[in-house]
């Protein structure tokens, strides 16, 4: 039996996890933190914890975790320059699943955006369009961030100096080496990423819609799993999915 604490417990992914928790026989849900919990007093029942609360709690998390010797799985999104490398420096101690998206299907978008690149060379222009619910508190999304990196290193580019979010007024023309990130905020949407290839008479668009919560609940379970018993460092999705060498 693999016992899980979740951190974000009473947020919209906090809810899916626990509901998706329910449907594994081997995962037990020991303790369930949010805002003004002591994860310290809970941390010693767990096998892991499955963080996805807010980008600032990612850190004490994860310094909790290795005070205890901890595994943990982070879907929070939005951690700035000065978090991230905080929590590289954690994952020396402790193994770590961080990865903006969980969903299989993201993951293969992953994939197939750099095989793109790399077949569609210089000549097309990269354009990133993600939408979400009105909730969402950062901007652009995690995987819309991880889809710019990709495309930014097949390139060659230097992302800071090549991202372009949104456009307004007299922008004059696009320079090749721009990657276009867009946020569209609204309703309910669960999650869409779509990347665009424009080229000179042709346009190839790839886009992955998430309809369901559970699609990142489930795939972080699946990371929950897979960490524990790993050594210290930093892993994403494609470690868990075993495309690292793919
Ligand atoms: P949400 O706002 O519904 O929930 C966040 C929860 O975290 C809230 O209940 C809040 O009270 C709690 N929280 C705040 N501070 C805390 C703290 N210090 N300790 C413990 N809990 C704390 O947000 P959400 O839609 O559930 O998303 C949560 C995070 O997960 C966001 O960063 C979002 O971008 C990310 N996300 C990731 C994936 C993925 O696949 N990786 C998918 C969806 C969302």
């Amino acid at each position: 039996m693999t016992r899980i604490i979740l951190t974000g417990a009473k947020g919209r992914m906090g809810t899916a996890v626990r509901t998706c928790i329910r449907s594994y026989s081997d995962l037990e849900l020991v303790a369930e933190i949010d805002l003004g919990d002591d994860l310290a007093a809970h941390i010693a029942r767990g096998d892991v914890v499955v963080d996805f609360s807010v980008h600032t709690a990612t850190v004490p998390i994860l310094e909790c975790c290795a005070a205890h010797g901890k595994p943990a799985v982070v879907g929070t999104t939005g951690h700035s320059e000065a978090e991230r490398k905080r929590i590289k420096e954690l994952t020396q101690r402790i193994p770590v699943v961080l990865a903006p998206n969980f969903s299989a299907g993201v993951n293969a978008l992953f994939w197939l955006v750099r095989k793109a690149a790399e077949i569609l060379g210089p000549d097309f222009d990269l354009e990133i369009v993600e939408m979400h619910h009105r909730l969402k508190k950062d901007a652009p999304s995690g995987t819309a961030k991880a889809l710019a990196e990709i495309l930014a290193e097949t390139r060659g580019l230097n992302l800071e100096a090549a991202a372009r979010h949104g456009r307004v007024g007299i922008v004059g023309e696009r320079p090749k080496a721009e990657i276009g990130i867009h946020a569209v905020r609204g309703g309910d949407i669960v999650g869409t990423h779509t990347v665009i290839f424009a080229g000179n008479g042709e346009r190839l668009e790839l886009t992955h819609h998430a309809t369901s919560r559970d699609t990142f609940a489930h795939g972080a379970l699946r990371a929950a799993r897979w960490v524990i018993g790993k050594s210290p460092g930093l892993y994403d999705m494609r470690d868990v999915l075993g495309l690292r060498s793919a």
